[in-house]
């Protein structure tokens, strides 16, 4: 495999390989851009069948990240980790503490946090060796309910964007998973007398949600083209895809997922199709600016301020696509490498 077109296709600064053999770390850290300050995103901690997914995944996410923090006006680049092992089995103390050493070595160029396969108790492990790693169980806590916050706040901008009223009352809206990001999304919801339909792969725990907020429950197989105004994808990345788009009855997709389209065709197709896309990236940044605020000793106050914004920056975002008459993707990566670009200028 050749690194060097994977690193200039997404226009990424590094790539840092680690390798302990004490510990059987081996990982990658990914630095996509520090144009607007350190690179910070979180470690994954991943089975891949193969070496060049994990460089693949750590640079896709890396550039994912840089996007997130500039249109969310954070003075972060993006970078991302990810350690090459079974969650399950190979996780250990010894081997986050070497992973902090080469955190350490990078000397703040990248921050790091939880991610998918790592929790707090690893980023404390990490945190015994390095002062560059947010999301310690002393520094904070579950950044989830920030994340819903600001999906909520694209769902109101979305619906004032297209009816010229941003009122859940009587809304229907489907959101697809209720782990930490999506039940926090459907309370909130629920609260404001929101129609919801809900599924998720753990029936019984989707279930008890039905209960307590009045939600109807559909089979995870069918949720995608269940009639609704808004769809909230909450569970993994690729829901928008070969398969279930021709299948979707919604008028918005707007959720906390990552990358929500399988391909960047399926929004131009969505654009076509008349159904108007939060990017993911746009709506889900609760999580990173909750995180980013730790690193100025966090104000619960401040980072409700600024999830809170992701309204105006989501109504931007659909205005700008519809009066360039570009699809909304395009719209938010055109805001995220301006802010970049002006700033590598400097
Ligand atoms: P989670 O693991 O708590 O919840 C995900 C839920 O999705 C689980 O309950 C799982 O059973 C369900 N699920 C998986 N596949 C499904 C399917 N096909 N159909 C229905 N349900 C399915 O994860 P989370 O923290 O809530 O994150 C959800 C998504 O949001 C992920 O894509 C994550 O990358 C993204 N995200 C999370 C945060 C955060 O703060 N936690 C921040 C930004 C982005």
């Amino acid at each position: 495999m050749d690194v060097f077109p994977l690193m200039q296709e997404g226009d990424v600064e590094n790539l840092f390989f680690c390798q302990d053999r004490p510990s059987g770390l081996k990982a990658v850290i990914a630095i996509h851009s520090t144009a607007l300050g350190p690179s910070l995103g979180g470690t994954r901690f991943w089975n891949y069948d193969r070496e060049e997914e994990v460089i693949r995944d750590a640079l896709r996410l890396a550039q994912g990240m840089s996007y997130k923090s500039s249109v969310a006006g954070l003075n972060l680049g993006g970078g991302k980790g990810v350690i090459w092992g079974d969650p399950k089995n190979n996780k250990s103390q010894t081997l986050f503490n070497a992973y902090g050493r080469f955190i350490e070595r990078l000397g703040g160029m990248y921050i790091t946090a939880e991610d998918v396969g790592t929790t707090a108790q690893d980023m404390d492990w990490i945190a015994q060796e390095t002062r560059w790693v947010v999301g310690t169980s002393s520094k904070g806590g579950d950044p989830s309910p920030y994340t819903a916050r600001g999906v909520y706040q694209g769902i109101k901008a979305a619906l004032e964007f297209v009816d010229g009223n941003s009122e859940l009352k009587d809304r229907c809206i489907a959101i697809q998973g209720t782990g930490s990001v999506g039940s926090h999304l459907c309370r909130m919801l629920a609260r404001e007398g929101a129609q919801l339909i809900l599924c998720d792969l753990d029936d019984k725990a989707c279930g008890l949600l039905c209960d307590e907020t009045g939600a109807r429950q559909v089979s995870p197989e069918t949720i995608h083209a269940q009639k609704c105004d808004v769809l909230a994808p909450c569970a993994l990345g690729g829901v928008i895809n070969e398969n279930t788009i021709q299948e979707l009855r919604c008028r918005i997709i707007a959720g906390g997922a990552n990358n929500i389209l399988a391909s960047e065709r399926h929004g131009d197709m969505l654009e076509e199709m008349g159904i108007v896309y939060v990017p993911d990236y746009v709506s889900n940044a609760g999580g990173v600016i909750f995180v980013a605020d730790q690193l100025d000793g966090l104000d619960r106050d401040r980072v409700a301020a600024k999830v809170d914004k992701i309204r105006q920056t989501s109504y931007n975002i659909l205005s700008k696509a519809q009066s360039e008459n570009i699809p909304t993707y395009r719209a938010a990566d055109a805001i995220a490498e301006e802010r970049m670009n002006r700033n590598r200028d400097l």
